[in-house]
């Protein structure tokens, strides 16, 4: 059965006047399911007893069924979630001063094969629906709604790549910045890519005002090609080509992601290089400290040497920042929590 929440507000009007019902009646609804939030029709007490059965019979509704929740000392939230076919899937909510920040799952596991990554060590089942990357957001929403919290932020950072499921992640991102739905400011949205050159420049074209951050991770194909096999497919000169075309639409700041690996991208000629790479656009450089995956084998550049890579950049002139470490009591790493999970239950 499809799901009320797949629909954008625009997709809703219609299926509204499709079937005899009015406009105001898609309004009607999307104030239910995201301004109060309610999990049955019933609930929906201003509409006629006719369009709730109608939505009854044809759409399902509710929030998703919580399988594990890991909360760590810095209050980092981590789920883990049951879908309708059985898949689970993560989502993790961070909180920050300027507010919280709820990092979402695009694809049931990944097939981009980065070498470090928990997420790829199970591979893509499938893409998620747009439906249900809003019920992680609403699931979390309606969770930190009894705390008087508000979710301000969404990354699209949790397992799967987003370009390589690019329609549903935009109808899903309609849905929680409309005015109507969740109201997220387009601003304090983020799509991180690891750097699929067609649908950066699709999105490029879309000139949505959504933030774009780039998986960059080695400043060299040498290395990135080691780390990261998309790389084999879409090298940096290509990835550069399609920021160039992305920043000559948007006019936009990007992000790039840098996770430091102890003697992997933490040399001093990574830094000359990402410098050289970073002087073409208005950038800014996250550095990220590594969260130890056991299997992969790779381990974080020791913090002293993670800030020495950081002062060097700035002194290059690159806007960068060294990222605190969150969550790492608990399994934060993209699909770690997911990936033990699943293996669990083939073992068992
Ligand atoms: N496929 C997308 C989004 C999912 S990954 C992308 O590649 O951007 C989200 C981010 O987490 C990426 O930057 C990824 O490289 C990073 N990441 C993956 N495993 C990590 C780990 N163990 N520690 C720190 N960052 C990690």
């Amino acid at each position: 059965m499809k799901s009320i929440y797949d629909f954008t507000y625009d997709q809703l009007v219609e299926m509204c006047l499709d079937n005899g019902f009015k406009k105001y009646n898609a309004n009607q609804i999307f104030s239910w399911l995201y301004r109060k939030r309610v999990t049955s029709y019933e609930e929906m007490t201003n509409i006629s007893k006719k369009l709730r059965q109608f939505l009854k019979e044809n759409y399902s509704i509710g929030t998703l069924e919580i399988l594990q929740l890991q909360v760590s000392k810095d209050s980092t939230r981590k789920y883990l979630f049951k879908l309708s076919d059985g898949s689970s899937i993560e989502a993790v909510l961070m909180h920050y001063d300027y507010g919280n920040t709820i990092c979402v799952t695009s694809q049931v596991g990944c097939n981009m094969g980065c070498t470090f990554c928990a997420s790829g060590l199970l591979k893509k089942q499938r893409d998620l629906t747009a439906g249900e990357m809003v019920l992680q957001v609403l699931t979390v929403q309606k969770e930190i709604d009894e705390l008087g919290k508000r979710i301000s932020h969404i990354v699209v950072m949790g397992t799967g790549e987003p370009f390589d499921n690019y329609d549903s992640v935009m109808s899903f991102l309609n849905t929680v910045n409309h005015d109507l739905g969740l109201g997220i400011g387009a601003r304090h949205i983020t799509i991180s890519t690891c750097g699929l050159v067609d649908g950066i420049k699709r999105f490029a074209d879309e000139k949505t005002k959504y933030n774009l951050a780039i998986s960059l991770h080695a400043p060299n194909d040498e290395i990135r090609n080691q780390i990261m096999p998309v790389n084999k497919a879409y090298p940096i000169a290509k990835l550069m080509e399609a920021l160039k075309y992305y920043t000559s639409k948007n006019n936009r700041r990007i992000s790039f992601e840098y996770i430091l690996l102890k003697g992997v991208n933490d040399t001093d000629k990574c830094v000359n290089q990402l410098a050289e790479l970073t002087k073409h656009f208005d950038v800014y450089v996250n550095l990220i400290p590594y969260n130890n995956v056991d299997e992969s084998g790779y381990v974080s550049t020791d913090y002293k040497s993670a800030m020495i890579f950081y002062d060097k950049l700035m002194r290059k002139n690159v806007r960068c920042t060294l990222r605190q470490k969150m969550g790492d009591d608990i399994d934060a790493a993209c699909g770690q929590l997911r990936s033990k999970y699943e293996r669990k239950k083939i073992n068992e």
